[in-house]
């Protein structure tokens, strides 16, 4: 299996190249045909295992060319230029949820690679970043949303700026440091509370270790298949 052979979209396949990837990793060659298959997953990996673009690369790849169609209609970047309070309420088509503002601000440079030419927008939202600054950056069209999650719990209560409608993917990476830290009430008002059309929306659940909490995440919200990589 070559990112050749995936059949992903050529914008895509250039994508990977300017990364540099030239073999997939281990993860990436189960999940990439499993995504673009349309399943939920669990995938059990590590850091360094190349999992963030194990997941980037097919969503995004299945949501490109269909960026216009289902994205939110948004004012072009001149509008933007000209009145720079203009903003747009948010409608992800892609969450990622991850546990902390690194992490977040690293697979959001990964979603930027990979996002390159494709009309897909990418926006990342931190605990302790400044706010305002965040808010007029989704407000400029967000596709790609990757978020921690307290600070995405706070945007999603300003519903004139931020909804989930729309939502396609969601993805939880290193669930289980989130769960670890507490964050299982802001993971039900995450997964249930956004407007999202339930039938919709795919998930991806990526996790270092598979404890009990992490498990009952995925019985929860998965339809489920394992796919175990270390
Ligand atoms: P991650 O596990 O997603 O944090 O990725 C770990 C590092 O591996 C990151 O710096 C990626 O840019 C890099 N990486 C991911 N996939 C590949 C690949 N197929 N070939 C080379 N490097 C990769």
């Amino acid at each position: 299996f070559k990112f050749k052979d995936a059949g992903l979209h050529p914008i895509m396949l250039k994508n990977v190249e300017m990364a540099g990837y030239k073999t997939p990793t281990p993860i990436q060659k189960y999940c990439i045909p499993a995504i673009k298959m349309g399943h939920d997953l669990i995938a059990i990996a590590q850091t360094g295992s190349g999992k963030t673009a194990a997941y980037l690369i097919p969503i995004l790849n299945q949501l490109m060319g269909k960026a216009k169609k289902l994205a939110a209609p948004r004012p072009s970047s001149e509008a933007f230029k000209a009145d720079p309070a203009l903003y747009v309420r948010a409608e992800p088509l892609v969450l990622i949820v991850c546990p902390a503002r690194e992490l977040a601000i690293q697979i959001f440079d990964e979603a930027r690679k990979f996002c390159y030419r494709t009309m897909l927008r990418p926006c990342v939202v931190y605990g302790g970043g400044p706010l305002q600054e965040q808010l007029q950056q989704i407000g400029r069209g967000c596709d790609v949303l990757v978020a921690t999650p307290g600070r995405l719990i706070d945007i999603m209560e300003r519903s004139h700026l931020f909804t989930l409608r729309r939502l396609r993917y969601m993805v939880i990476d290193e669930a289980d440091e989130m769960l670890d830290a507490d964050w299982q009430q802001e993971f039900e008002q995450i997964l249930t509370g956004g407007e999202q059309e339930q039938g919709n929306v795919k998930y991806m659940l990526f996790s270092a270790t598979f404890p009990a909490a992490v498990r009952r995440l995925a019985r929860d919200y998965l339809a489920m298949n394992h796919i175990r990589v270390r």
